[in-house]
């Protein structure tokens, strides 16, 4: 039926966001490793702030989050004034979609990156630009060569998601020097924490104009049901971001949960140091078993099979046992399943049902 009510350009172009899987019918003991959560969810001292918070519910939220925004730079050995937070990374990369792009322009982010990119830049009237990766990683001169005098902005996650794969900080560099005047780097850090001595991207914003960093607390800090992210750019940037952020955009039990997390230095450290142990342990069986994946940075491995048709027997093995992963078609890898690293005791069982399948794979 034809109507003469019409959204934006763009809108009726984007695909719906699909979140992992979380259930599976008739099994209460599924175990899901499809979101990238962290297995030992969130901190005691994050649990015992939510507590708190409920004797404030009735009080509007602090609409600068000066308190976030110091902890955060505190914590990160960042300037609080070029900071803003937002429900999730997610709201960081819309309202920079927002800002920066709008009809006619383009945004470029690499051809397996995160879906959000794509659908905040239809949603903003802009046109979405993929370019290639090498071999799964992101490829620097690939997405030089894919810009424009309509770029205005190019996303990178680093560590990316679904790969795992990262670029050194010089390469994000040589990527800052040689983009148009007109664009402005995003560097997703959602995955900083879990690569070792990488600073998300930090130095390289402090150093130019042209470079800004989210983050978030979703995945390290498991605060991904809180939705909270911020985001450090320069001056400029957060100016021209603060303008279209609403202001009571995070509640106060957002700010007062998330500063808590950040001060949880156990429970950080323990996060870290269970996914870097079970993050090589399962990376380096699945190779044993003739499964590849790539060196990952992140807290979930990208498990490679021979085909499409091999990865949807494999995950159709797994949900039998009550084990979730990702199918990551939608990211154009359908040989590929994203398998968060789950504490030991879901690392193990995923291991015992690929090694089975594969045993009775030709
Ligand atoms: C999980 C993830 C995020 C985090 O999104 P939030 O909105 O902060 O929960 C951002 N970028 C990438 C690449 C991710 O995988």
């Amino acid at each position: 039926m034809s109507t003469a009510i019409q959204p934006q350009p763009g809108i009726l172009d984007i695909a719906l966001y699909q979140g992992g899987t979380a259930k599976i019918a008739g099994r209460e003991d599924a175990v899901k490793l499809s979101s990238n959560e962290n297995p030992f969810g969130a901190g005691d001292m994050a649990r015992q702030a939510y507590l708190r918070a409920g004797h404030d519910l009735h009080r509007y939220p602090s609409t600068d989050h000066a308190s976030l925004r110091g902890a955060i730079a505190a914590r990160f050995g960042l300037d609080a004034a070029r900071i803003i937070c937002g429900a999730g990374s997610d709201e960081v990369i819309t309202f920079l979609c927002q800002a920066y792009a709008g009809p006619g322009d383009e945004v470029v982010y690499s051809q397996h990156g995160f879906l959000m990119y794509r659908i905040s830049a239809l949603a903003a009237g802009a046109t979405p630009v993929a370019a290639p990766e090498q071999d799964r990683t992101t490829d620097v001169d690939a997405i030089l060569a894919a810009c424009t005098d309509r770029t205005r902005l190019v996303f990178i996650a680093n560590p990316n998601n679904p790969t795992g794969t990262m670029v050194p900080p010089s390469e994000l560099e040589r990527l800052a020097d040689n983009l148009p005047a007109q664009a402005l780097l995003v560097l997703d850090g959602a995955y900083a924490e879990y690569a070792e001595g990488y600073d998300g991207g930090a130095a390289l914003v402090d150093a130019r104009q042209n470079v800004v960093m989210t983050r978030t607390f979703s995945k390290l800090f498991g605060l991904g049901g809180l939705r909270v992210g911020w985001g450090y750019g320069p001056q400029h940037v957060i100016d021209v971001l603060g303008r279209v952020r609403g202001p009571f955009n995070l509640s106060t039990t957002q700010q007062d949960v998330a500063e808590a997390a950040l001060a949880d230095d156990a429970h950080i450290a323990r996060s870290l140091a269970e996914n870097a142990r079970l993050r090589s342990w399962l990376a380096e069986r699945l190779n044993t078993i003739g499964v590849a994946t790539d060196p990952s940075f992140a807290n979930f491995v990208l498990a490679r099979f021979r085909d499409p048709a091999q990865a949807e027997a494999c995950n159709a093995a797994l949900l039998a046992d009550g084990l979730i992963v990702r199918k990551v078609d939608s990211y154009g890898l359908p040989e590929c399943l994203r398998i968060t690293v789950g504490d030991e005791s879901a690392c193990r069982r995923v291991l015992h049902v690929i090694t089975q399948f594969m045993e009775h794979q030709g």
